[in-house]
């Protein structure tokens, strides 16, 4: 276990509350800048959200994580440079009315399934003009919903349909589209810049790697905050942690218990199955997305054939998505007569490894979003995570790194004249 325990009573200069990917992120820029850190996790083990559990072999992440070869925090987060990720075949095999069409790259979309070839030229250069767009010109957009925007922009109805509305349910966890314009194009943008991949192994590597390269004495699992004040902690068991600065990094719920006032956003619930399939159902690492909405399943991945390490040998794992709670009945056999469309194939053989829902998996973000919500509550008193910038790994990083560096420059500085004057 990565827990350390050693004198962890004695003070340090900030106590980060959440071993999710925020708090581990943040932990490092503060370790970095030479603050003393510890982190303070109520769960036996790292990542928060991001979870894999091992069965009979199989990785199986709680909640799929799509994440891009793009996020530019990926290079930024000390740590988390050289991750292993496993990336998906550009574009996306959409699903619509019985028949299967391949996008390839976005950028130079060719698919016939999309409309007349003047839509298609029109979708590939929109695309093309959003993956060169700085985030100033994104900024300057007015904001309305997801949904909004992709008619106030002139897609063709096969365009939004066919392809834009199924991908960005799928990116947002969000089948009805009615997400922040702002985050929609941040998505989008992403998509159309870089490849879709997942963290090899499984989305717990992300975590367990932050995790792995702090030093010792850092971390401290097991331990739940249950009251915050400038320069105390308070846990479950009574012992009062005293430092300089608290940084609360749980997720949005759990933030505004500790911190009464802060808002608890609305949620959007995901529940995910993982198949095992006699042979696969898909040899080529893409994902699959359903246009029609005729079935449960938001998108699916042949998982095992993007991140071979995630399945045994001669075992196909097949990783699918519904944004809402399970189908009523038998939800397994409501989601595999789904996956046969999609895949194109019968399911009767294949066999469920797990189903893992989350009424509370992704925190909404309708419009106006603020995609800068303050990381500073109080001198002394920080708060990161998902719900102050987006719902995304990018937005969660640059949260922590922006939280992170607020209270560097808040701490570092009386620090130093302290010390001058000791
Ligand atoms: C279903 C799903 C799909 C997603 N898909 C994508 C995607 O496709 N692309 C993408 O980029 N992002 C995606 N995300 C987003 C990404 O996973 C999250 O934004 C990120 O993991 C949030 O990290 P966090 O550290 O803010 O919060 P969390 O992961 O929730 O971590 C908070 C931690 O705080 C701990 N904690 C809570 N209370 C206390 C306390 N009182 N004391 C001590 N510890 C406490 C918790 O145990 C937890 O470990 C998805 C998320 C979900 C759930």
């Amino acid at each position: 276990m990565l827990s350390a325990r050693g004198n962890t009573t004695a003070p340090v200069d900030v106590i980060v509350i959440g071993a999710g990917l925020a708090g581990l992120a943040a932990a490092h820029h503060l370790l970095d800048a030479g603050l003393t850190v510890r982190v303070l996790e109520a769960a036996d083990r790292v990542g928060g959200r991001m979870a894999t559990d091992t069965v009979d072999g199989f990785r199986l992440d709680r909640r799929p994580q799509l994440l891009n070869t793009s996020y530019p925090e990926f290079h930024r987060v000390p740590g988390l440079r050289g991750l292993p990720l496993a990336p998906l075949a550009p574009g996306a095999l959409v699903r619509s009315g019985g028949r299967g069409y391949r996008i390839g790259d976005p950028r130079g979309i060719r698919s016939a399934g999309l409309g007349s070839a003047l839509e298609r030229a029109r979708l590939a250069a929109t695309l093309g003009r959003l993956a060169s767009a700085p985030d100033g010109r994104l900024a300057a957009r007015p904001e309305t919903t997801a949904a909004q925007a992709l008619t106030r922009r002139g897609f063709a109805p096969r365009s939004i349909e066919g392809f834009l509305r199924p991908l960005l349910a799928a990116l947002l966890c969000d089948p009805e589209l009615q997400t922040s314009s702002r985050v929609a194009d941040l998505v989008l943008r992403g998509f159309a810049r870089g490849r879709a991949c997942v963290p090899a192994g499984g989305a717990a590597k992300l975590p367990e790697r932050l995790a792995a390269a702090l030093p010792p004495g850092v971390l401290r699992l097991g331990t739940r905050a249950e009251r915050v004040a400038v320069h105390s902690v308070r846990t479950v068991e009574g012992t009062e942690l005293p430092c300089r600065a608290v940084l609360v990094a749980t997720g949005a719920r759990a933030a505004a218990e500790l911190l009464p006032g802060l808002r608890v956003p609305g949620f959007h619930q995901v529940t995910v199955y993982h198949h095992t399939a006699p042979v696969p159902p898909l040899r080529e690492p893409v994902l699959v997305l359903d246009a029609d909405r005729l079935g449960p399943v938001s998108h699916s991945l042949p998982a095992s054939a993007i991140d071979p390490t995630r399945a045994p040998a001669g075992r196909p794992l097949v990783t699918s998505v519904v944004l809402g709670p399970p189908p009523d009945g038998d939800s397994d056999k409501t989601v595999r007569a789904h996956l046969a469309e999609l895949y194109d194939t019968a399911t009767d053989e294949w066999e469920l490894l797990g189903v893992h829902t989350d009424p509370e998996a992704v925190a909404a973000m309708p419009a106006p979003h603020d995609l800068r919500r303050p990381v500073r509550l109080l001198d002394g008193l920080y708060v990161c995570g998902s719900h102050r910038t987006s719902s995304t790994v990018q937005g969660t990083l640059i949260s922590a790194r922006r939280a992170a560096s607020t209270l560097i420059r808040d701490t570092l500085p009386s620090r130093s004249s302290q010390q001058a004057a000791a």
